[in-house]
């Protein structure tokens, strides 16, 4: 019971201790989201009964029907070892569901093309919700972290879709899913929130829940609502954003004039795409001075925009575009501000301007302009004087993305000793749980030297124990699982006796069925990847995609070149058999352990030999292709 009302909670995990110390946690997140989207809705709850339901291997993080959500048990019951994020994460998928029985149920889209409005809609509610129960966060930090870099992953990428989709017919309606709409989407819809108002925006989406309640909507609907509001500001600005595919390619160029003062500063948008597309933005341009930053903003309207109000300011140390985290787009640093941030990014004072700044330098290296090598460095440097815990779990991310997929493999091995070192530091300097646990997973991920190695199975052994983090079956599954891929002199033992561990049966099952995959012996992975040429065997896709990350894991890649063909073959079939994120997600698996020109020039011949391709699974495959083609092109 919370606030006078019932909630019913089902589940079928076997340790009850982990129950219990989620309980209290998932009822009052539940509790707290209803209260909340009644009192913005001005709706009351319409269901009635509100259960939830926690389903081990659940393919999606949740999924709401009227009354009753389903949840991916292990993304609501969380480990001790549970980092910041992953409660944030929980507290998000809870808010996100609960915001459903609005928008989704209440009102629901008219035809499949407009499922993105509901997605966006939940997200945006969950980020208004969880905001006040934690505080101490900085939530424009992690609004920008959580939404851009997924939302880039696939809108830098010749694969992109537009957030509206025309959708002939349903049984495509599953590939309109994914990161455009679940993380551009909320990008998008903050920027209207910013044309009409906070208060003009609910206002807005008042009005369409009643207009429309118990029926059916499209976005053109709430445009039209929100446009005859605020008559001109609407319409083009979702053609662009919403309507059409792709990002604006951003660049500053800044001339200083004799006195050292800011001359002129302009800005120039691209469509990398070549159709001329022009978006409309606000950003807050941030220039930075040692010490502090001073935020500028700017509305781009045109292809090229003056900033007048930087004229006169004292010359620059760098230039960020995108300050606030607020601008989308790939921003081309200039020259100086690369070379200024490689060198010192961490003295950045403000965080959210530091994460936009890393942000923005990742996809600089993506785009070849930063040395891989360079940015290990700076990341390397910064990571131990990260302040903001959100960062540094970013940061941690890139090192590994770098580490393996940008990285020659004779430089990894050079690295590895000092970034073990590192990552051990962080591990025991660390003042928090969680920030422990991110270290400690960054480390498992990387490790490659035989000490670190001893280190990690002594760990997994119980033989050692780490001061402040109490590991748990997740835990030591993933450790058995680093230790086999890494071939130590006992891994097949190290598999059987973790297979004997692990109490709870799912989990067992699981890990079962991963073993072949990690196994040493090619001939046992070979038949491990031909099982699922059986769609029997593909039944539980959170478990096949284990098989072929692991499969296809960098120090495997070479061996691995095999199973790349055959996977693209099998996708047609796998979007037929498949759940709706089946199709990006087993592509991605298989291609995201590679960066030979080897595997590249196999999935641009597949693409070549198979030009009737329908388009959206093209499309799949170029993004899930895109890492592979730029780190192999480098
Ligand atoms: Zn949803």
């Amino acid at each position: 019971m919370r606030d006078g009302r019932t909630f019913r909670m089902f589940h079928r995990e076997t340790d009850a201790g982990k129950v219990t110390r989620n309980r209290d946690a998932i009822f009052d997140l539940h509790a707290t989201s209803l209260r909340w989207l009644e009192d913005y809705t001005g709706i009351p709850y319409p269901w009635g009964k509100f259960d939830f339901v926690l389903i081990p291997s659940f393919q999606f993080g949740g999924m709401e029907h009227a009354g009753a959500i389903f949840y991916n048990a292990s993304s609501v019951l969380l480990e001790q070892s549970a980092t910041q994020n992953q409660m944030l994460n929980r507290a998000s998928v809870i808010a996100h569901e609960t915001s459903h029985m609005w928008f989704g149920d209440l009102v629901t889209m008219r035809w499949f093309n407009d499922v993105w409005m509901k997605e966006v809609m939940a997200n945006f509610m969950a980020a208004k919700i969880v905001n006040p129960s934690f505080p101490e966060l900085n939530h424009e930090l992690r609004f920008m972290l959580s939404h851009y870099p997924d939302a880039y992953e696939v809108d830098r990428t010749a694969g992109t879709n537009p957030i509206r989709q025309q959708l002939g017919n349903l049984n495509e309606a599953g590939s309109l899913y994914g990161p455009i709409i679940y993380d551009k989407a909320p990008v998008v819809m903050r920027q209207l929130e910013r044309i009409v108002g906070e208060t003009g925006f609910r206002d807005g989406l008042r009005e369409y829940l009643k207009k429309y309640s118990f029926g059916n909507a499209t976005w053109l609907d709430l445009v039209a609502i929100l446009e005859s509001q605020h008559p001109g500001r609407v319409a083009a600005w979702s053609h662009a954003w919403v309507e059409e595919r792709g990002r604006p390619e951003i660049s500053t160029a800044l001339r200083l004039s004799a006195d050292g003062k800011v001359a002129t500063l302009s800005i120039s948008q691209r469509d990398p795409l070549g159709r001329s597309i022009v978006w409309p933005q606000e950003l807050q341009l941030a220039l930075g001075y040692p010490g502090r930053t001073e935020l500028v903003p700017v509305q781009l309207e045109g292809a090229n925009t003056s900033v007048a109000k930087a004229g006169q300011k004292q010359a620059p140390l760098y230039v960020l575009p995108n300050g606030a985290g607020l601008g989308y787009g790939l921003f081309i640093l200039d020259p100086a501000t690369r070379s200024y941030l490689l060198r010192h990014l961490e003295s950045i004072p403000d965080a959210l301007t530091r994460g936009s700044a890393w942000v923005d330098l990742w996809e600089n290296l993506l785009e070849h302009r930063i040395d891989p090598s360079k940015f290990l460095d700076l990341a390397m440097r910064a990571l131990p004087k990260e302040t903001d815990e959100q960062n540094r779990e970013r940061v941690l991310g890139y090192v590994s993305e770098d580490f393996w997929q940008w990285l020659p493999a004779d430089a990894r091995g050079v690295r590895a000793p000092q970034l073990e070192s590192l990552l051990r530091q962080g591990i025991s300097h660390a003042s928090t749980a969680s920030e422990k646990a991110a270290w400690f997973r960054t480390f498992r991920n990387t490790v490659l030297t035989k000490e670190g190695l001893e280190w990690l199975e002594r760990v997994w052994r119980r033989e050692e124990k780490i001061a402040g983090l109490t590991l748990g079956e997740t835990d030591e599954i993933e450790m058995a699982q680093a230790l086999a891929l890494r071939e130590v002199s006992d891994s097949r033992q190290i598999l059987n006796t973790e297979r004997e561990r692990i109490q709870n049966p799912d989990r067992k099952a699981r890990f079962e069925f991963s073993m072949p995959a990690l196994s040493a012996d090619p001939v046992e992975r070979e038949r491990s990847f031909q099982r699922f040429r059986d769609v029997a065997n593909r039944r539980r896709e959170p478990w096949v995609l284990d098989c072929l990350t692991f499969l296809n894991h960098p120090l495997r890649r070479q061996d691995a070149l095999r199973f790349i063909r055959p996977s693209l073959e099998m996708l047609p079939e796998i979007q037929r058999t498949g759940d709706i994120f089946f199709p990006s997600r087993w592509m991605a698996a298989v291609l995201s352990g590679h960066r030979s020109t080897e595997a590249a020039a196999i999935v641009r011949n597949f693409l070549a030999s198979n030009s009737g391709m329908p388009e959206r699974l093209r499309w799949i495959v170029l993004t899930a292709a895109d890492s592979l083609f730029r780190s192999s092109a480098s």
